[in-house]
């Protein structure tokens, strides 16, 4: 669960980025969050990943109150979170199985663990044929399904994807919207900052609309299932 109680971030330039922002996102939710440039969008996700520390208000994330989070228990509260970026972050000098293999490497999984996780969650985002290509044999659309496998294989309680379709072409867009919903069906909460206004109103759900740093809109919208 995710949970903003009058949250507001001003910047030590004196820049009030986030004002007074009341949220709550239940486990098993996907919600968009749209609004426009300087909005405070990114802001947000910083305050959930504990990158910045809200200036007042309480952050609960997956359990960890944020405000009270030691810095020694950040690497153990982010591992209860996956997240997808928009220019998927990838690591060139290695293949898809191992962008993916890492992740569980550096937590120190067991190894029979991750031979099974591994190929089970490229299946997941199919995948499979590309297991040992690397990311520059890929598609924009392929690098990030490795990247949301990246983000899966931890299973994690809440993916967070900002602007996971900024960089890829539109009729692939809705794939990756597609097998983010997928995953929520399976039951992790997800959070996709976009400000593609087409593929919000085709997939519909939960809108949260930040401006100038305040929710001024917060509804469950039907989605049109309008061609892209
Ligand atoms: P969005 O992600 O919606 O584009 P941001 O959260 O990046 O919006 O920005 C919200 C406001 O905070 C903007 O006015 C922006 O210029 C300002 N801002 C963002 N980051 C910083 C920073 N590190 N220092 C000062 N001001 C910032
Ligand atoms: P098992 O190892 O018991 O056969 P699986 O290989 O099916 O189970 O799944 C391994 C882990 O992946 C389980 O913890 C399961 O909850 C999780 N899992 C399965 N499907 C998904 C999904 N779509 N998204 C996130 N996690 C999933």
């Amino acid at each position: 669960m995710v949970e903003l109680k009058n949250v507001s971030v001003t910047y030590s330039s004196g820049v009030d980025a986030l004002n007074n922002v009341s949220l709550k996102i239940n486990d098993g939710d996907f919600a968009f969050v749209v609004g426009s440039s300087g909005a405070g969008k990114s802001t947000m996700i910083k305050l959930l990943l504990k990158e910045i520390d809200a200036t007042s208000g309480v952050v609960t994330v997956n359990g960890y109150n944020l405000n009270k989070l030691k810095k020694r228990k950040i690497p153990e509260f982010r591992r209860t979170l996956g997240f997808v970026f928009q220019d998927f972050r990838l690591i060139p000098s290695m293949t898809v199985y191992e962008n993916i293999a890492f992740v569980l490497r550096v937590i120190d999984a067991p190894i029979k663990y991750i031979r099974k996780r591994v190929p089970y969650v490229i299946s997941l985002v199919g995948l499979h044929a590309k297991t040992n290509s690397y990311p520059d044999e890929l598609s924009g659309g392929e690098k990030q399904r490795v990247a949301i496998a990246r983000a899966l294989v931890n299973d994690p309680q809440l993916i967070i994807a900002d602007e996971p379709t900024g960089n890829i072409d539109p009729e692939l867009s809705y794939e990756i919207v597609e097998l983010l919903k997928g995953i929520n069906d399976q039951g992790t909460t997800i959070l996709m900052v976009t400000h593609e206004h087409d593929l919000v109103r085709h997939f519909g759900g939960r809108i949260i609309n930040i401006t100038e740093g305040e929710i001024v809109f917060d509804e469950v919208i039907a989605g049109t299932g309008d061609e892209l």
